[in-house]
């Protein structure tokens, strides 16, 4: 049972951008909104938190962009592979599920921000279900 077990490592697509989460990520759920979407090129985004002080970044660096106010994403300057979000009323930080190295870990339990979901999305329905955000 060491430390390592709760480690999770993950990056970008090209490798110049790693990171680790020295935790168990704290939520996963889908994100619908139209922003993610847009930022993402994609229907959804599956976001998994981790607090500050469990995020590392290992290799390279993440570039970021306020995409709202207050709001920052962030990604690989290099390949543009999404990584994180961030904002100011946020205490965790967003990672994208899908950069981690091992993705399984982070199977969603809920879908939020389904005012903005497209018609062509299929739901899970045994996960929770939010218009915008609980
Ligand atoms: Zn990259
Ligand atoms: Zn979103």
């Amino acid at each position: 049972m060491g430390e390592n077990k709760l480690q999770h490592e993950g990056g970008c697509l090209c490798g110049a951008t790693r990171y680790t989460l020295h935790s168990e990520p704290t939520y996963s759920g889908n994100c619908h909104c139209r922003s993610c979407q847009r930022a993402i090129g994609a229907g959804m985004v599956t976001w998994v938190g981790v607090k500050p002080e469990n995020f590392e970044v290992n290799r390279g660096e993440i570039s970021y962009c306020e995409t709202s106010p207050g709001v920052q994403r962030g990604f690989c300057g290099r390949c543009g592979t999404s990584l994180t979000y961030g904002g100011d009323d946020w205490t965790d930080i967003g990672i994208t599920a899908a950069s981690l190295d091992n993705p399984s870990i982070a199977k969603p339990e809920s879908n939020v921000y389904l005012d903005h979901k497209q018609s062509w999305i299929l739901i899970d329905e045994s996960l929770r279900q939010y218009d915008q955000l609980p």
